[in-house]
């Protein structure tokens, strides 16, 4: 068997960088000479206290947070937290002011809603099919919190700039741009992100919660439901997702080390999705399917002129070698997804595959 891999396009479970990978692989029998795979040592050990804490202290380093903060490391992806925030912030009389820019956003608005909850839908992008991101919001002005997400996998579009809330703490599903760009952390009463896209593997969830928050949220809920059952115990009170954790820790080492830091990694994405959107829009059978202003640096969504040709393309782009590259099954079209971990040479291969796929179909 070889190691042959793919370009892996993948909207989540998404590519790793590939030293993470070998990382792994070189350790996974023997984790820091322990003896045993990090799949295998107790969570209550000194070897995994050193991954955790250097996760949390990388992640406090790359997104600056300061000592208001804690960083934590839940179960259940991203769509437990839609349930536990209205579940923990909000009380009888207290509203969420929530931005509706598709899939995600919406489920998030549902789980509000099962809780019977109030909140106010103080924007939505849905009369154009989610195809771009509202401005000029009227938040309600007494919200407990403004709830949204910067970047919407499915339609591919991303908030440039968060909005202006004045004093009323954002809320911010950030499950697939998470550490692609630098964070003014001051707007954000909590952060959360499915590890699958940008951090490691599924089943772990990043939250960044901001200690007011924390000491204002309900407390009668069942233990495994409070923020702050996992902020008082470091996210172990009961047996943590250890080799997400781990993971998650090598990504991030990869980013501060590798890459440069967060201000860096922007840069790296802003150029490797203006190749691809530049090729896009020169091209006569590629179309995007959003607002130029509100383009995805992570998700790029396009269409060709028929689902024939798609079904076409897609079917020669994966014996090719290049995967992931079919649209989200609710929308349909194609999806490139370039987080983080896509490199350089894996756009320009894809557009030197689309440029001779489209001589050949026009
Ligand atoms: N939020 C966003 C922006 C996503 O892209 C996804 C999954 O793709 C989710 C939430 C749901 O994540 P999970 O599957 O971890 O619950």
């Amino acid at each position: 068997m070889t190691d042959k891999r793919i370009f892996n396009f993948n909207a989540g479970p998404a590519a790793l960088p590939l030293p993470v990978l070998e990382e792994i692989r070189s350790s996974f029998l023997n984790f820091n000479q322990s003896g045993m795979s990090i799949t295998e040592i107790s969570h209550r050990s000194s070897y995994f206290d050193d991954v955790i804490n250097d996760a949390v202290d990388r992640t406090k380093r790359l997104l600056k947070l300061d000592n208001r903060f804690h960083v934590l490391f839940l179960q259940g992806g991203a769509s437990f937290q839609f349930a536990m925030i209205p579940m923990n912030f909000l009380s009888e009389n207290d509203t969420a002011d929530y931005i509706n820019t598709g899939t995600w956003s919406t489920k998030a608005i549902k789980e509000a809603q099962i809780q019977k909850k109030k909140y106010c839908v103080v924007a939505s992008s849905e009369d154009k099919d989610f195809s771009y991101i509202p401005n000029n919001i009227k938040f309600s002005g007494n919200a407990k919190y403004v709830h949204m997400t910067s970047n919407n996998t499915i339609k591919g579009t991303q908030f440039q700039q968060f909005p202006d809330t004045n004093t009323v703490p954002i809320i911010c599903d950030m499950s697939s741009d998470i550490c692609s760009r630098p964070l003014d952390m001051d707007k954000f009463g909590l952060i959360y992100a499915g590890a699958q896209k940008n951090l490691g593997p599924s089943g772990t969830c990043m939250v960044i919660i901001r200690k007011d928050m924390l000491d204002a949220a309900n407390t009668d809920l069942p233990t495994m439901l409070k923020y702050s059952t996992y902020a008082y115990k470091n996210s172990m009170y009961n047996t943590p997702p250890c080799f997400g954790i781990y993971t998650i820790n090598l990504v991030l080492k990869w980013i501060e080390q590798e890459m440069g830091g967060l201000e860096k990694m922007e840069q790296y994405n802003i150029k490797k999705a203006g190749l691809l959107y530049d090729f896009i829009d020169t091209s006569s059978i590629y179309k995007t399917t959003v607002e130029k202003s509100s383009r995805s640096l992570m998700n790029v969504t396009f269409r060709l002129p028929s689902n024939e040709l798609e079904k076409k393309f897609i079917a020669q782009a994966t014996e090719k070698g290049f995967g992931g590259l079919k649209g989200h099954k609710s929308v349909g079209g194609c999806r490139a997804s370039i987080y983080n971990a896509a490199t350089m040479e894996s756009i320009t291969a894809l557009i030197e595959f689309m440029e001779s796929f489209e001589k050949e179909n026009t």
